[in-house]
């Protein structure tokens, strides 16, 4: 309606696809569960930023999504949040392997995306491990091996840990490339795509950059299957 376009160009939002769902313009429209809004409340953010109004809505309907939107923007939260509603509705044993797995480009990344998974993840009582490189393999073999829910990882690293045969990537069903452009301009593509071809197809995909280069249109056309664009600002 006339308010999701108003909030929409207000934002700088556009998006193309089908039958895209209208922005969540304030945290009580998510329908989110209390636990998740409770989190986000005593965060102290007042309104999800526009990357996450209007991603979060398209990600619950199990869609595939790239979302183009610069640094600082809440991409993190943008994927995360409809990652643990994905959790809930597969209840898988963690054991088993991950559910959802997020590459990241550099280990700081990675760590901080293990911060927002756990701070926020918490109440859902989801567990979050965290693979890069750098770093000796060991204590992140024995934090595999406890089972979690989400792993955050370089591809790098996530790539020697899989040809150990340490990790099983069968129950991923949400995949996210963060920092796609980033990884990419980092040579990590062909990391990217031994990772991918050991994840069932029928998944969910999101990728979230800061840019939209030719190189990223190609992965993603690769990699995502009908997927809804979100852009914020301008992208060239
Ligand atoms: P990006 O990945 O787009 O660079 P981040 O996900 O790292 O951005 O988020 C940038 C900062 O904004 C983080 O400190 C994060 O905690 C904060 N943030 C996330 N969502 C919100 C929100 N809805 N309101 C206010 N701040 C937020
Ligand atoms: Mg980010």
């Amino acid at each position: 309606g006339p308010a999701a376009e108003n909030f929409r160009r207000h934002h700088e939002i556009t998006v193309s696809g089908n039958n895209v769902p209208h922005p969540f313009i304030s945290f009580e429209s998510t329908g989110l569960p209390f636990e998740i809004l409770q989190e986000l409340k005593s965060a102290g953010f007042a309104s999800p930023t526009p990357i996450q109004a209007q991603s979060w809505p398209i990600a619950l309907q199990s869609r595939d999504i790239v979302a183009v939107a610069k640094t600082g923007s809440g991409k993190t939260l943008g994927y995360l949040i409809p990652g643990f509603i994905h959790i809930k509705h597969c209840r898988k044993n963690s054991r088993m392997g991950p559910t959802v797995l997020v590459l990241s480009p550099t280990r700081e990344l990675a760590t901080q995306i293990q911060d927002e998974a756990e701070k926020f993840g918490k109440s859902s009582r989801l567990s979050c491990t965290c693979l890069y490189g750098g770093a000796p393999k060991g204590p992140q073999l024995r934090d595999l091996d406890r089972g979690a829910d989400i792993v955050v990882a370089t591809p790098g690293r996530l790539n020697d840990i899989l040809e150990m045969k340490r990790v099983s990537l069968s129950q991923v069903s949400y995949l996210v490339l963060d920092e796609a452009d980033r990884m990419l301009d980092m040579g990590f593509e062909p990391q990217i795509r031994k990772i991918v071809k050991e994840i069932p197809a029928r998944r969910q995909t999101l990728m979230y950059t800061a840019t939209w280069p030719k190189e990223v249109r190609k992965i993603a056309s690769d990699l995502l299957v009908n997927p809804v664009q979100v852009n914020i600002g301008n992208v060239d």
